[in-house]
């Protein structure tokens, strides 16, 4: 059964142009919960780990540096069947080629400066979520407690 949280994060190039707000909204009409949320900026390191499974691909370098150019705006958002669902919001990789109405055709430039990332997958939406967020901030005082558990079972 698909699972019912996805990680997105807006990009470099839709912080820079001031949609933060404007993305925001159209996740939330769409009727996505935002459960989790932060504004941070990646690290070259953080930024090759995070799109690691590209690394050796031409575009690469490029993806790299843009990444880590400035903030992001990073998610976990949650809906039925969230890592499908979202991937219809944002449209295809190449915005030219998203869908009208979509998040990247709305908001995004071209094929790599695209506005948004949303997780492909369950396991890698949940591997990306805990990327960015510790357990007490997905899960509060019980996340917390539930990372003791488990260090204490080691
Ligand atoms: P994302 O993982 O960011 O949600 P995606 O799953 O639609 O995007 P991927 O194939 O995983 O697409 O590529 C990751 C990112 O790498 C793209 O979103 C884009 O920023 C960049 N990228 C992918 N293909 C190219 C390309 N041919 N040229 C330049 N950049 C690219
Ligand atoms: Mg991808």
């Amino acid at each position: 059964m698909a699972g019912n949280k996805t990680f997105s994060m807006i990009k470099p190039n839709a912080v820079k142009s001031g949609h933060i707000g404007h993305i925001l909204a159209h996740i939330s009409d769409a009727g996505f919960r935002i459960v989790a949320l932060k504004m941070t900026k990646l690290s070259v390191s953080q930024a090759s780990a995070f799109y690691g499974i590209h690394e050796g691909k031409p575009f690469f370098n490029s993806l790299i540096e843009f990444m880590y150019s400035g903030p992001v705006v990073t998610m976990i958002l949650e809906k039925e069947n969230a890592v499908e669902e979202y991937r219809k919001l944002i449209g295809a990789t190449n915005p030219q080629m998203a869908e009208e109405g979509t998040i990247r055709k709305l908001y995004g430039v071209d094929t790599q400066t695209n506005a948004v990332h949303g997780s492909d997958s369950d396991e890698n939406a949940f591997i990306e979520a805990n990327f960015f967020f510790s357990m007490r901030e997905r899960f509060g005082v019980r996340g917390v407690e539930m990372l003791t558990d488990a260090i204490t079972q080691l």
